[in-house]
Formats: structure tokens, C-alpha cells, sequence
């Protein structure tokens, strides 16, 4: 039985004036209450001072009003990144970034908290899945941040923690929610989801016709050395995946960022680079290059930048437009996922009183 109270910060308006006026509330309390939530970030219902008072007592009392708490903070001295640590209502924790660039801020946001994807150079996939992120804590972390720095986000990237078309269903709220003109009102172009390669939900998205940008994380150009890395490629073939890819760009005119980690001998010879070009070859694509980012008890490093350059140009000749990842926050923490784990690893040593 599920006996949760009701999550008004994961409905969208329809479904929360619907929910209101079924309890006997009038229509327009409901576009309140959304901006109250979603364009001032309320981080309680008592703040909502122009709903009335009886009205904030019943959704005190019947609903779940989802706030996380700020565990840990870690500020870059270098570039101003910053790396949240959050507490979930129920002991669980995810990670999410803030990032400065040249072109505005963004904040980089857990879909999960753990992953089941299996990938063999992430720290998220050690310990598995725990549980999936409802609207409202996926929202939460932009909110959060946003309310911290004091700062407009203008890109959110879903490259956190988990795999968001594994989270499909509350992923496509959560999207909804956060590009509604009623709340913080991003504009789906500024929003990047990236996944590891699950093909139907690709498919299915892709019949949705989003302008958000997909990133696939691709990090090999064959199917044997994909499957050595990353378990879901043997369930979803390379093949299948780049025709998933070619039919979301038919159905949404919004071009593909494939995500290539470089790891030192795996995946960075020139006959890597060859078979790459190939694999993309005439595909309107972009091409990010991310130099491993060593994880504890994992055996991968980075190339050599000259081996970073060398890959890189192979591309351009090719005519394949290609950026390499800038690091940032180098000087506060590792991968992404790695924060989360060590604060877990003390939790369970010794438990938070
Ligand atoms: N599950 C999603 C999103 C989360 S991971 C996905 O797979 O795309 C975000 C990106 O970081 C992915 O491209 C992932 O493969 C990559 N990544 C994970 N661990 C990494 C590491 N240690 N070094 C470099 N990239 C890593």
C-alpha cells in the first residue's frame, strides 16, 4: 500500500489545481501555489503568505513538501564551481554541481541516487541502485542551488548521479515542471540529458519532439570494447543505438553530443580515433572528449595531453565538430559520484546521531 501524502511539488499546474479544488479550494489558489513552489522556490509552505491560513495548514498536514538539506558544500577557489551534497527526506544522499561558464551558470543534477547501470570507470555504479528521484528532489537541487548562490542558472545538465531514462517517467516531469513559464522557466535548449544508451526510451523521447539537447555516453566506436566498459551495450547494440540516435535527430532536429571518455590504453589509439570518425562519419553530431577522471579502486587513467590533442585533431580533420571537457573544481573533488560515496562510507561507520 502506499500510504506517501501526496508530492505537490512533483504536479503540474493541471494536476495540482485539480488536486486543490477536489479539496474545495478555488481554482486560482493553484497558480499560486505553483509559483510559490516553482518561480520563488519557496523552501516552506509558510512562507506562501498571500494563501490563507487554513489553506497552508492542510497542506502542512496532508502533503509531502519536498526541501532537501544542504549536507556538505565544497567551493572551488580556482573557477567558482561548486559541489552540493544533499540529504534526501529518507537518509539518502545525491550530488549536484554548479558551474561557472563564459555563457551562464550550470548546475549538473542526480537523477538517481545510485545507478544499476553497471559502467566499469564510475563511481555511481559501485554500490548500485538505491532508489530513483521523484520531480521534486531532481527540481530541488536546481532550486537549492540556485537560492545558495544567489545566482541565475541558466543550464541544467542531467550528468549527476544515475541514469535518467531509467527514471523516465519522473525525468519527463521533471522537465515539464522545470520549463513551465509558471516556474523557473528554462528553456528546454539550455537543458542537457545524457544517457548511457537505453534505446526504447531514446526512441520514445524522440517521439516527444523536445528541443533539449540528448548526450550519449558513446566511449568506444565498437560494440566488444562498448560491452568491456559498460555492461548496457549488451543489451542495446551499437548499431541499434546510432540508429536511435539518427531517428531522434529526424524527429527533433537537435543535434547529438556523443560523450567519449578517454581512458590510457583502452579506448585513445589512433585506430580508435579511425574507427570513431568512421562510426560518426555524416551525422550532424558534436563530440565531447572527457579525460577519465581516476576513481578509488578502479584501474583507469587519463591519457597524456599530447594524446588528448592528437585525438582530437583526428576528429577535426574529419570535419567532426569536437570539444574537450574543461576541468573544473579540479582542486575540490574527483568523479562525479565520488563525493556522495564518501559521505556514505562515514554514515555507515558511524551513524549520524
Ligand atoms: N547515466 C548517464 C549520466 C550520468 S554520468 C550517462 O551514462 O550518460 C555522466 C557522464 O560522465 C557519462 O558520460 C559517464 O559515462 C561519464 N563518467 C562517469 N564516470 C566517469 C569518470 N570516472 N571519468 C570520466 N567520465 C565519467
Amino acid at each position: 500500500m502506499n500510504n506517501k501524502k501526496p508530492d505537490i511539488k512533483s504536479m503540474d499546474l493541471t494536476e495540482l489545481t485539480e488536486f486543490i479544488t477536489a479539496a474545495g479550494q478555488k481554482p486560482f489558489r493553484g497558480r499560486q501555489l505553483y509559483q510559490w513552489m516553482h518561480q520563488k522556490c519557496a523552501t516552506s509552505i509558510d512562507e506562501m503568505t498571500n494563501l490563507p491560513k487554513a489553506f497552508r495548514d492542510e497542506l502542512k498536514e496532508g502533503c509531502t513538501y519536498t526541501v532537501l538539506k544542504q549536507a556538505n558544500v565544497q567551493a572551488s577557489t580556482q573557477d567558482g564551481t561548486r559541489k552540493y551534497l544533499f540529504l534526501l527526506e529518507d537518509g539518502n544522499m545525491v550530488e549536484s554541481v554548479f558551474m561557472r561558464y563564459k555563457t551562464g551558470n550550470s548546475v549538473c543534477i542526480s537523477s538517481q541516487a545510485g545507478c544499476r547501470m553497471g559502467c566499469k570507470f564510475c563511481a555511481s555504479a559501485i554500490d548500485g541502485l538505491s532508489r530513483n528521484l521523484t520531480p521534486s528532489e531532481m527540481l530541488e537541487q536546481v532550486y537549492q542551488i540556485s537560492r545558495d548562490t544567489g545566482e541565475r542558472v541558466s543550464n541544467v545538465v542531467v550528468m549527476g548521479t544515475g541514469e535518467p531514462l531509467d527514471n523516465y517517467d519522473n525525468l519527463l516531469q521533471f522537465l515539464t515542471l522545470l520549463c513551465n513559464e509558471d516556474g523557473i522557466h528554462m528553456s528546454q535548449r539550455n537543458v542537457t540529458v545524457s544517457t548511457c544508451g537505453l534505446v526504447p526510451q531514446i526512441l520514445e523521447l524522440a517521439h516527444k519532439k523536445l528541443q533539449i539537447t540528448l548526450a550519449i555516453s558513446l566511449h568506444a566506436a565498437s560494440q566488444q570494447k562498448r560491452c568491456s566498459l559498460m555492461p548496457v551495450a549488451n543489451r542495446y547494440g551499437i548499431e541499434d543505438l546510432m540508429a536511435a540516435c539518427r531517428y531522434y535527430f529526424e524527429m527533433t532536429g537537435r543535434r547529438i553530443t556523443f560523450e567519449y571518455s578517454l581512458f590510457a590504453g583502452v579506448n585513445d589509439s589512433k585506430e580508435d580515433a579511425t574507427m570513431l570518425c568512421g562510426l560518426l562519419s555524416g551525422m550532424n553530431c558534436h563530440v565531447n572528449l572527457i579525460p577519465v577522471n581516476p576513481v578509488k579502486g578502479r584501474e583507469f587513467v587519463p591519457p597524456g595531453k599530447e594524446g588528448l590533442l592528437s585525438i582530437k585533431k583526428h576528429l577535426e580533420q574529419k570535419g567532426i565538430p569536437v570539444t574537450v571537457r574543461r576541468t573544473l573544481g579540479s582542486d575540490i573533488d574527483a568523479a562525479c559520484g565520488q563525493l556522495r560515496k564518501k559521505y556514505m562510507e562515514i554514515a555507515e561507520k558511524s551513524p549520524l546521531s
